[in-house]
């Protein structure tokens, strides 16, 4: 019987995801792995699903997105987008990923992808037998390198994929960083996927989306989702906004791997995206709360950390401890002190600095997050 994974996917074990959140289970551990958070979605967002379905939107919508949703999109973005051409719904912004490099990158196309990476990004490169460069945010900063960006740029790259706010890093790219990709992309005539799940968890700083810089409104396709936003994870409704002549190939990918998201929580979506000003900065402030909370109980612990300044994760430097690579440590963890975080190395595919590193998710009540540190303290 030769029936076993193909040979685009045989490098890809089980998502590190999946994996941690076993391990967490296993262990009854403080889950601080995949990134979810452990309370519930405010009521507006809730009661507005359970009225679309009393309500009896049930049934497929337009592939491309409920009405309601893409308008909803359409009025709250930066610029003016067009939501009946230049929005597409999706299952989460996985998804859109995958419908993204399907609908537009070709085999053996050159594309560019920023390390530490979602998982995500690589395995649909290679399900599209894309060629990938890496370049790599180095620690303990983070910062993208401009030699070393300019250096991978070539006349083959097809498209960079650009995510910011930044995980694991919790880096917010600075208006240089961005300005750079930008003239680099457009003197290399190259698309640009700009992942923005965590638009809304800017902690510190600004969130710059690169749609908006000069020239760059035409070769960006932007992804946003509302899972971190609303608390909403397992809901996975995302949306890309681009262009009518990029969103053709994304819209293309996606009518044939899910047709459509579920229509009643898109329904719930364009609600939920109405919430007033006051939503989001309350959001943002508890947020912060629970970073600093973290970020000061792991070096209260011994660890040497980069304060994110978005997202809901941080990376800290294990090394202090001396294991011999995060798996090792990540385990240590979650047996000794019943507390899991993500091996980062997972998220590498040139550079070895995963190794010294741990993720932890902070989308956690406070007191979940103080349980976890008082736990840790017992590492040595
Ligand atoms: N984005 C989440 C994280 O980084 C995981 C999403 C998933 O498990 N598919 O933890």
């Amino acid at each position: 019987m030769g029936m076993t994974t193909s040979n685009r996917l045989s490098n890809f074990g089980e998502s590190v995801f999946a994996t941690w959140s076993r391990i967490a289970t296993e262990n009854d551990a403080i889950n601080l792995g995949q990134g979810f958070p452990d309370f519930d979605a405010p009521d507006f967002v809730k009661d507005a699903a359970i009225k679309a379905i009393q309500d009896g939107e049930n049934q497929y919508s337009r592939p491309a997105g409920h009405p309601l949703l893409v308008q909803a999109i359409a009025d709250i973005f930066e610029f003016p987008v067009d939501p009946m051409n230049e929005v597409t719904v999706s299952c989460g912004s996985t998804e859109l990923i995958s419908n993204v490099i399907l609908g537009l990158v070709n085999e053996g196309d050159e594309v560019l992808v920023i390390e530490p990476f979602y998982d995500s990004y690589t395995a649909c490169l290679a399900m599209v037998g894309a060629s990938v460069k890496m370049v790599t945010l180095h620690a303990p900063n983070f910062t993208l390198d401009e030699a070393e960006l300019r250096a991978a740029f070539s006349d083959k790259t097809k498209m960079i994929i650009v995510n910011s706010p930044h995980n694991p890093t919790g880096r917010v790219f600075t208006m240089e960083e961005l300005s750079l990709i930008a003239e680099l992309a457009i003197q290399h005539d190259a698309l640009v996927l700009s992942d923005e799940v965590y638009d809304k968890l800017v902690l510190t700083g600004k969130h710059i989306p690169i749609a908006t810089l000069p020239e760059m409104q035409e070769r960006t396709i932007t992804l946003r989702s509302l899972g971190k936003v609303f608390s909403v994870t397992g809901w996975k409704i995302g949306w890309a906004v681009a262009p009518q002549r990029l969103t053709e190939g994304i819209r293309c990918a996606h009518q044939f791997t899910t047709f459509c998201a579920a229509t009643p929580l898109q329904v719930a979506a364009a609600t939920a995206l109405r919430a007033p000003d006051s939503y989001f900065e309350e959001y943002t402030a508890e947020y912060r709360q629970r970073r600093d909370v973290l970020v000061e109980g792991l070096r209260s612990v011994g660890f040497n950390v980069h304060s994110p300044e978005g997202t809901y994760f941080v990376l800290a430097d294990h090394t202090p401890f001396g294991f011999a690579d995060d798996v090792a440590f990540c385990h240590h963890l979650a047996k000794q002190c019943k507390v899991v975080g993500i091996p980062p190395s997972a998220f590498y595919s040139q550079s070895d600095e995963g190794k010294g590193l741990v993720r932890f998710a902070f989308c956690k009540g406070l007191d979940t997050l103080k349980k976890a540190v008082d736990r840790l303290q017992t590492i040595g």
